[in-house]
């Protein structure tokens, strides 16, 4: 017993053949009309066999092993096709190509189609229909091709900016380009926003910096920008960390602050730097930090129970807006702090009321009863040794001493560093 002849193996050209070909059964079918021709072949032929169909184009069979195939073919013989060769077909035609009858590879895809029709739904584009604009690779079809939102004349470039998101293209005329970038344009507004000038008057130089005045519970802020030579720092946490930015309105403006301004504006700008997390973590300064801040921006020395109690009016009216509940959060957190505060505060001053009762008494034994009863207790730091008491002015002179000589002996008796408290 033989085993069975191997299959004859053979190629087949459809090129020139003009009926469609759209599936495997239509092949199969071509070729049980092919293989009787087959049949009457030499074996040994190893040139190309075309027929000619007429109108239905024509076919090119080649034997691929000449040598190899069986001496004559017969109803038994099997073949076996290894290779067809077919027109190449253009799956992604470009949709504008169209109507002009010519099918051409498109290989891009216009964005905003795909967007209303979902992926891959929308027109393919060849590279002479495809639109592809400046700033970002985002190809659309001629019928997206985008209009400058300001003026309609054909988009150029796709701006980069937060409002834009390379989603609207501008013409050439209302193009702003990037200072450091060429390849990077904006729109006037996109620009302006990552750019603003700064607010001084005739500066010019980008306001890198916010002011972080707080205008509203909140948390809306001031809109001015400032350059760094315009900024005003505003150190309110202490003179190792960065203090709040404030423009140059604001910064003019501390002065004249309430003390529930003032203690209001701490608390909100350090909220919504928690927010931003732009400058680290953000605390609230210790009470006795709050209470210089308050001598220097309102020359008032108060009592820390007084400045304590800003505090707690403070979060009394925290409302529940998200820049309330923040804050909130921040002066809770702060209370521990305050009461630690306000109790090393209290033991400072039991011993700064000590010196300042030795130095009436100093005084009054000095024969100056009557300045004595001018003079009033301000605060006793304790890191410093020194005591600040206040002077009413019309006797200041006569206290300090000539070239503050006075004070100083005073001072030396006590074993303290004596100070006059501004105002
Ligand atoms: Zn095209
Ligand atoms: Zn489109
Ligand atoms: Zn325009
Ligand atoms: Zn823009
Ligand atoms: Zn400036
Ligand atoms: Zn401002």
């Amino acid at each position: 017993m033989t085993s069975p002849p191997p299959p004859v193996p053979v190629s087949l050209d459809v090129r020139e053949y003009r009926e469609p070909l759209p599936d495997a059964d239509s092949y199969l079918a071509l070729w049980q009309w092919i293989e009787p021709h087959l049949l009457r072949v030499d074996p040994r032929e190893d040139r190309s066999l075309r027929l000619d169909l007429g109108d239905r184009g024509a076919l090119t069979l080649r034997l691929l092993d000449p040598a190899g195939n069986p001496d004559a073919f017969g109803p038994g013989t099997e073949f076996a096709v290894r290779g067809i060769l077919e027109t190449p077909r253009v799956r992604y035609a470009c949709g504008p190509c169209a109507p002009s009858g010519t099918r051409v590879y498109g290989p891009f895809q216009c964005h905003a189609c795909n967007e209303e029709k979902g992926k891959d739904g929308g027109t393919r584009l060849c590279d002479r229909h495809v639109v592809i604009l400046e700033g970002a690779f985002r190809t659309v079809c001629p019928d997206h091709a985008p209009a400058c939102p300001a003026c309609g004349r054909p988009g150029v470039f796709w701006c980069d900016g937060g409002r834009c998101r390379n989603r609207r293209a501008w013409c050439a005329a209302h193009r702003v380009p990037h200072p450091g970038d060429a390849r990077t344009s904006y729109c006037r507004d996109c620009f302006d926003d990552r750019f603003p000038s700064c607010v001084a008057p005739r500066c010019g130089q980008t306001g890198y910096l916010r002011c972080e005045h707080v205008r509203s519970a909140g948390g809306e802020t001031c809109p001015h920008r400032v350059c760094a030579a315009h900024a005003g720092r505003w150190q309110i946490y202490g003179p190792h960390r960065r203090g709040l930015v404030l423009c140059p309105t604001h910064l003019a403006g501390l002065r004249g602050m309430s003390r529930e301004d003032v203690v209001f504006q701490i608390v909100a700008a350090t909220a919504l730097r928690r927010r931003s997390r732009a400058a680290g973590p953000a605390l609230l300064p210790r009470l006795s930090v709050v209470r210089h801040i308050l001598i220097h921006v309102r020359d008032e020395a108060l009592d820390m129970g007084v400045v304590d109690a800003l505090f707690t009016r403070l979060r009394a009216t925290a409302d529940g807006t998200r820049g309330g509940a923040e804050m909130a959060t921040l002066l809770d957190a702060h209370a521990r702090v305050r009461e630690q505060d306000l109790d090393a505060f209290r033991g400072d001053q039991e011993l700064g009321r000590r010196h300042y009762e030795a130095l009436l008494r100093m005084l009054t034994a000095d024969g100056r009863g009557q300045l004595a009863e001018r003079l009033s207790f301000s605060d006793f730091r304790p890191k410093a040794n020194a005591l600040y008491v206040r002077v009413p002015p019309d006797v200041a002179g006569l206290f300090i001493g000539r070239g503050g000589s006075g004070v100083r002996d005073l001072g030396a008796r006590l074993g303290v560093t004596l100070k006059v408290e501004k105002r």
